[in-house]
């Protein structure tokens, strides 16, 4: 039998940052001595939020932001931080915003666009964020474990049809799986000719860098497939030495770091916030790829953009970045052959 020292010295560093996150009951401490951490939220609308969407905030991350200044920690803080708008009802929000469930195929896969399908690989994150379109996707049977097991017949569906060319792993955040897990996972889509590329949706690199182990980078630029990381950052105030170094890493084996942001009310929703964001992602050698609007999921209304407002933003990034540093505005429609820019 293992030590249970020896246990702990083996468990990665990134697996410990992700345990050590903050979760309904530190907040409920914060909240009781009147701490920073608690949005405008009392400890019984805590609770309340909690259930209908889990709270899990990265600690070193509000470490960090507790050394700059106010303004930029509310803004970032925002994203996560549990907030009683979330309690109220608003008739234009969907449990479903984008449509996920009807473009469902198989328990795990989603086939909504030409080409390509989205692999629901796991239901965990490493941050919950407040605003999150899958916040009620009905993963199955709420445990990973589950959905591993149906990775089986996504697979037969992505062997059938010939017309695909990329698998776009996501969730939750698919490198919230092992290495081993997803080596396994990678090694079998190799096994699929058809498929060339294969696209990562990961909110890691920017939350818990140390994710992007050497493991995980050596499964990756040892498969035959063009890899594509798709970081999700809104703020600039997200990236940090680490990430730089992660993305380092990954783009010296040859993956390609695009970014997808988020635009949202009181966080990103101002033109020297963004602008500033896409130069501080591309000086990290990231390059900007979609600002979405958001998807009207239960409980994020506090954080839509007008369209209005998001073609002035656009038109004052395109008049103070160079193009390959604008972001395309896109918004996903339910039922809609392609996203609509
Ligand atoms: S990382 Fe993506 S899937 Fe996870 S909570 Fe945030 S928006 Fe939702």
């Amino acid at each position: 039998m293992i030590p249970r020292k020896a246990e702990a010295e083996h468990t990665p560093t990134w697996k410990k940052e992700f345990a050590s996150s903050l979760r309904l009951a530190e907040l409920v401490k914060s909240a009781e001595s009147n701490s920073q951490l608690t949005g405008n939220s009392d400890v019984a609308e805590l609770a309340e939020i909690n259930n209908a969407f889990p709270i899990r905030i990265n600690k070193k991350l509000t470490e960090r932001l507790r050394k700059g200044d106010s303004d930029t920690r509310e803004r970032v803080l925002r994203q996560y931080l549990p907030h009683s708008d979330e309690l109220k009802s608003n008739p234009n929000e969907l449990q479903d915003p984008v449509g996920d469930v009807a473009a469902g195929k198989t328990q795990s896969l989603i086939h909504k666009y030409q080409h390509r399908v989205l692999l629901i690989t796991t239901d965990t994150c490493p941050i919950h964020c407040r605003y999150c379109f899958r916040r009620d996707y009905p993963y199955p049977q709420t445990s990973s474990q589950q959905i591993e097991s149906r990775w089986g017949e996504a697979l037969d569906y992505i062997r059938a049809d010939q017309s695909l060319n990329e698998v776009i792993l996501s969730g939750g955040d698919p490198l919230s799986l092992d290495d081993e897990k997803l080596t396994e996972l990678i090694q079998a889509l190799e096994g699929i000719e058809h498929i060339k590329t294969l696209r990562l949706h990961s909110k890691y690199p920017a939350i818990i860098p140390s994710r992007i182990t050497s493991k995980l980078l050596h499964s990756l630029s040892n498969s035959r497939f063009d890899v594509v990381m798709v970081l999700h950052i809104n703020h600039a105030a997200e990236l940090s030495k680490e990430l730089t170094a992660a993305v380092s890493a990954m783009r010296e084996v040859g993956i390609h770091c695009l970014n997808q942001s988020v635009l949202l009310h009181g966080v990103n929703d101002e033109i020297d916030t963004l602008v500033t964001l896409s130069r501080e992602l591309f000086a990290s050698g990231i390059l900007p790829y979609y600002l979405h609007l958001l998807d009207r999921a239960t409980g994020t209304a506090h954080f839509e953009v007008s369209q209005e407002r998001a073609d002035e933003l656009m038109q004052g990034m395109k008049q103070r970045l160079a193009g390959y540093l604008v972001p395309k505005l896109a918004r996903e429609v339910a039922g809609a052959d392609s996203k609509q820019y």
